[in-house]
């Protein structure tokens, strides 16, 4: 529909109101728990807040179009949307890969709740996955890999699973449909946190499943209303104010990215980088080949934990924070959090502060 627009021109569309004159621009909140029924048992579009929303159908619309997706769900939490497309199609005897070195939280769930229903979890690293994917059922991959940022190739693991039959499912988090468009590689399923750069102020939890496939969504619907972990009206809104400006933020965010893996690549207290739009990075030529914009994220190791600190405390523009995509510079030292990570590894989640000013500020707080 909108696909002849930029990104900028799409979040804009895809976050503002139908033009009726004397209307708002911007739609507001619509906290409705109940709403009037018809006396002929016609079943309106909206009955209960629990299973439809007005703010959902719209945020929902936003983000399809943004994945080149049919359909698009939202949840109450990235956590929410990944664990409700799971328990679809994670059942008994059923083999499930997921990230060995992405976000910790998938594969604790994994391990924690699908393992001893019967699942066959496996624990699999970015390297591996294709080769894991020649004998599994469900693939969960998710590129750039958070927080080490190496890539997987999409396209040669959606083959493989697409040979086999295996679903293949996308966290598709760090690089926002802006960065990369999963569905259009192969992928049968994108999960995402909007919690990130999408919505990108620090200041709303909120998650979502894209797809093709009509049936598959219809049950992951299901699975959200038996489930009931939806995303209340107030925070639909706030997610779907914050679209609006995700195509401006994202740019900027990536701008500062790359300018600060070429500086950090080269500051001589810095032991190694990853950036997947380093031209030097080992995963640049896969990430050229699917992704638009490499993403606001730079993975960086320092000698130790306490120089991770110390950068942190001399910065005067980066804040110690987890999470990432908001407007704010923030640093994570993420062996803190039990990631498979030197003590010195970071990730640095950038803003959208003025290049220039990141630049110098970082490079005299690293000293
Ligand atoms: C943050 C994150 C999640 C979880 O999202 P929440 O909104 O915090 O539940 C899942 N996957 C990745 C890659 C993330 O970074």
């Amino acid at each position: 529909m909108s696909g002849q627009y930029g990104d900028s021109t799409r979040t804009v569309k895809a976050s503002a109101s139908q033009n009726v004159p004397g209307q708002p621009v911007t739609s507001p909140p619509l906290p409705a728990s109940a709403y009037h029924l018809s006396e002929d048992e016609s079943r309106p579009l909206d009955t209960y807040g629990r299973s439809s929303n007005p703010t959902w159908r719209q945020f929902e619309s936003a983000l399809a179009d943004l994945e080149g997706a049919t359909s698009a769900l939202s949840f109450g939490s990235g956590m929410a949307a990944i664990t409700s497309v799971l328990r679809v199609l994670a059942k008994p005897g059923t083999v499930l890969v997921v990230p060995a070195d992405g976000y910790y939280q998938v594969r604790r769930y994994a391990a924690e709740y699908l393992a001893p229903l019967g699942v066959d979890v496996r624990e699999v690293s970015a390297a591996d996955m294709c080769a894991a994917a020649e004998s599994a059922d469900v693939v969960v991959a998710e590129t750039p890999v958070n927080p080490t940022l190496d890539v997987v190739d999409l396209h040669r693991l959606a083959l493989t699973c697409r040979g086999r039959g295996a679903t293949l499912v996308v966290d598709n988090t760090t690089p926002t449909p802006l960065g990369q468009q999963p569905l259009s590689l192969g992928a049968d399923v994108v999960v995402a946190s909007a919690t990130k750069a999408l919505s990108g102020h620090s200041d709303v939890i909120a998650g979502y499943a894209a797809s093709c496939h009509a049936e598959l969504m219809a049950a992951v619907e299901r699975e959200r209303l038996l489930g009931g972990a939806i995303l209340g009206p107030f925070e639909a809104w706030l997610a779907l104010r914050s679209l609006g400006s995700a195509g401006l933020r994202f740019e900027r965010q990536c701008q500062n990215a790359l300018a600060m893996a070429f500086t950090l690549r080269d500051h001589p207290a810095v032991r190694a980088v990853r950036y997947p739009g380093l031209p030097d990075d080992p995963a640049h030529d896969v990430a050229c080949a699917q992704m638009k914009r490499f993403g606001g994220l730079v993975a960086f190791e320092l000698a130790d934990a306490a120089a991770v600190h110390r950068l942190v405390e001399r910065s005067d523009l980066a804040v110690a924070a987890t999470s990432f995509g908001g407007l704010h510079t923030s640093v994570d030292r993420r062996a803190r959090w039990g990631d498979p990570v030197p003590a010195g590894f970071a990730r640095m989640s950038m803003g959208i502060e003025d290049t220039d000013d990141l630049i110098s500020d970082v490079t005299a707080a690293l000293g």
